[in-house]
């Protein structure tokens, strides 16, 4: 899998240095090189290549045996993915795989790199795999929403058996080469050049084609057991359920209906909504990193990290810091403050224990790297810091002109806030150009998203230590421009509102949130508000009430909740009530006072369906996205994607919200918006890239491309 755009077109003339395969020899033993920067995806070049190169050799009477090369560090990373979304264009795998499998001479795979997807299919076709310590092995295409498409789960499964099979494919297991050599995936792993090795043991090798062995007899019950795992992890994805039918089916014994089947279920597969919304994401994330203006910038240096404020937010960075292996200052107001934070952290690694995600010694090693402090002097070590502290302007203007004078020169200067103007807290410096926005999301160890925000007078070059600092925690970073929200918090608000209106309207908070777990989510709008508090959405709202656009609809509803006490969870009662357990239910004390907020306005309830809401609330967040785009606050669609899956629990079955908004057609989407803006008022009106888009038929993918 790479993001290789696709090959020269067929017909078109070789280009020299372009030839992704080529052959030399040694001796008798033929070496197939396959060289397709970055990572030989199996581009259309690189397949025809590879047919031919076999084939040939095969007819070469002074050939005895095949090597197949990926050069060093890689074999073949898989399936090319752009070409995916093109016409298909022959020739396909299956005959790369076929031409394999059928050369009557022995072909040596040498692994020195991923053998994924197709590029695993590719070495399961060979007749002997010799890995390096560095090969990497799997049949990763459930992660993709599809399933092996080229004889990968039939090989596969002759190989370990049904039940391992299953395991396997559908986890998208990725397997080092000792777990490789272990399961027969590999049959050795070589010490020493790779390539040579393979040379020296090419002659000797016999033919040993995996589609003529028989399935291994296996135990029904491990079996059974095997699909009920994957069928539980499966998560909607629809491709676990056709993997578990392909490789039982194979049972049968016979390799050519297995092929059949295997490859009709592959094509279904590939142009469901599923596999192309997860397509969508995989390019999405390759797309994020790639931000205008950063060419030729390079990261600064960062071996020491500090957080300003450990509460909630600090403690979490702090962990996520410490986790990618950074020295972390932490700074609080005082001594007792310091060492509450540190309580905190010590108390998230305590659950990390627990739950056998780490040991103790690990948890020792990265409490040792903490160093508490009350005094702002100790920050002066740190390449990088991270405020945050409390969500106020006031609050946070002064530690930044504090941190002016500490911060070492050159090192960046990052903020968490969740809404405040990023270009009023670098102006407090006299070094803006240092100054970025880093908003992680809670728990800050533990969500994948990390809002990039760039300030005005941000640099390139803080800009591109921000993202390598987010690769380096494993976070998926999206880039934004400063405004209220940034990309996630600003629809996010719009949706809110709109889900409140639907519940103002006649909906319960309950039908709404049902209509958002039967669209994928994994909680309703409202239950989420419960579980992170009302409190701290009331007091923004307080904050704000002087700004709000008196056109704007306003729905106090949530304000009576919590001047009622009901401040969610945490006092067993917010938009829900709960039980001991913590179980949620509809409450008669909200359905009061949801009745009282309607009458006092004149509204007759209606009912809503759930394909109402649902459409209502998608079409309320890509209209938001629309404006983002046309604002220059989201680089393009799929960073906006990409933000509300990793940040905000948007279905990834989905694509996120511009790509379902596309898939659903953005005519819908934008009638939808035109009544949302009549019932909403100010803040709702149709983007005026929405209307263009609709107008013209395209798609925002269609924008992103141009
Ligand atoms: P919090 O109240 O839990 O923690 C703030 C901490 O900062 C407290 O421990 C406080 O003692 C400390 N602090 C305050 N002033 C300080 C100063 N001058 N020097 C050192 N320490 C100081 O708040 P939180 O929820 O962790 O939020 C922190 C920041 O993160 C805010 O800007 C918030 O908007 C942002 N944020 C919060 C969330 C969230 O879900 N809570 C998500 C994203 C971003």
């Amino acid at each position: 899998m790479t993001d290789q755009p696709p090959a020269a077109p067929r017909g078109a003339p070789p280009h020299a240095e372009s030839v992704p395969v080529s052959i030399t020899r040694h001796g008798t033993v033929a070496v197939v090189h396959i060289d397709h920067a970055p990572v030989n995806a199996l581009s259309r070049g690189v397949r025809q290549g590879l047919i031919d190169a076999v084939q040939s050799l095969d007819g070469d009477a002074a050939v005895s045996a095949l090597v197949l090369s990926g050069g060093p560090g890689r074999f073949i990373a898989g399936a090319d993915l752009r070409e995916m979304a093109l016409p298909p264009d022959e020739p396909f795998l299956p005959e790369v795989v076929g031409a394999i499998d059928a050369c009557t001479k022995p072909v040596v795979a040498a692994l020195d790199g991923a053998a994924l997807g197709g590029g695993c299919e590719i070495a399961l076709a060979c007749d002997l795999r010799l890995g390096s310590a560095k090969a990497l092995v799997g049949l990763t295409e459930t992660r993709l929403g599809i399933i092996p498409g080229a004889g990968g789960t039939q090989r596969l499964v002759r190989l370990v058996g049904v039940a391992q099979a299953i395991a396997l494919v559908c986890e998208g297991r990725v397997l080092k080469a000792g777990e490789a050599l272990a399961l027969g995936l590999l049959d050795a792993v070589v010490e020493g050049d790779l390539l040579t090795e393979a040379i020296a043991r090419a002659p000797a090798a016999a033919k040993r084609r995996l589609s003529a062995l028989p399935v291994p007899v296996g135990d029904p019950a491990e079996e059974a057991a095997a699909a009920a795992k994957a069928l539980k992890g499966a998560k909607g994805v629809p491709a676990i359920a056709e993997a578990i039918r392909v490789i039982t089916a194979s049972k049968d014994g016979d390799f050519a209906a297995g092929l059949a089947l295997e490859r009709a279920a592959f094509l279904a597969l590939r142009e469901s909504p599923e596999a192309k919304a997860l397509r969508h994401l995989f390019l999405a994330e390759r797309e994020a990193v790639k931000v205008p203006g950063l060419e030729g910038a390079k990261a600064r240096s960062v071996s020491s990290a500090a957080v300003i404020g450990a509460g909630t937010m600090g403690a979490g960075i702090a962990v996520a810091l410490l986790d990618a292996g950074y020295p972390v200052i932490l700074v609080e107001r005082d001594d007792e403050a310091a060492q509450a934070g540190v309580a905190r952290i010590d108390a998230l690694y305590a659950r990390q224990v627990k739950s056998n995600r780490i040991d103790e010694a690990r948890k020792a090693e990265r409490l040792a790297r903490l160093l508490p402090a009350s005094d702002y002097a100790a920050l002066a070590q740190a390449d990088l810091i991270v405020e945050a502290a409390f969500e106020d302007m006031g609050v946070k203007t002064d530690i930044f002109r504090r941190l002016d004078k500490v911060a070492k020169q050159g090192a960046v200067l990052a903020t968490n806030t969740s809404y405040l103007d990023l270009d009023a807290i670098a102006a407090a410096t006299a070094r803006p150009q240092d100054v970025v926005g880093l908003h992680f999301f809670a728990p800050a160890n533990v969500m994948k998203l990390l809002e990039v925000v760039k300030a005005t007078r941000t640099a390139p070059d803080v800009l591109a230590t921000a993202l390598a600092l987010a690769k380096k925690m494993g976070k998926q970073p999206v880039v934004a421009g400063n405004c209220d929200g940034f990309i996630g918090n600003r629809i996010y608000a719009v949706y809110r509102r709109h889900a409140e209106y639907l519940v103002e309207d006649g909906a319960a908070p309950e039908e709404v949130d049902a209509a958002l777990e039967a669209f994928g989510f994994a909680m309703g709008i409202f239950a989420v508000s419960d579980m992170s508090g009302l409190d701290i959405a009331y007091a923004m709202r307080k904050r704000r009430a002087a700004a709000r656009d008196p056109n704007e609809r306003y729905v106090s509803i949530a304000d009576t909740l919590v001047e009622a006490g009901r401040l969610g969870r945490k006092t067993n009662g917010g938009w829900y009530a709960y039980d001991a357990d913590g179980n949620r239910s509809p409450d008669p004390a909200v359905t009061q006072i949801i009745a009282e907020a309607r009458a006092a306005k004149g509204i007759q309830p209606r009912s809503f369906t759930q394909e109402q809401i649902q459409l209502r609330l998608l079409a309320v967040m890509a209209n938001e996205g629309a404006k983002e785009l046309a604002e220059g606050i989201a680089l393009r669609p799929s960073d906006i994607d990409l933000a509300f899956v990793n940040g905000y629990g948007f279905p990834r079955l989905k694509g996120g919200p511009m790509h379902a908004a596309d898939a659903l057609g953005l005519p819908t989407i934008l009638t939808e918006i035109k009544v949302a803006h009549a019932t909403g008022g100010a803040g709702s009106e149709p983007a005026e890239l929405l209307a263009q888009l609709a107008a013209e038929g395209r798609t925002f993918a269609d924008w992103q491309k141009a």
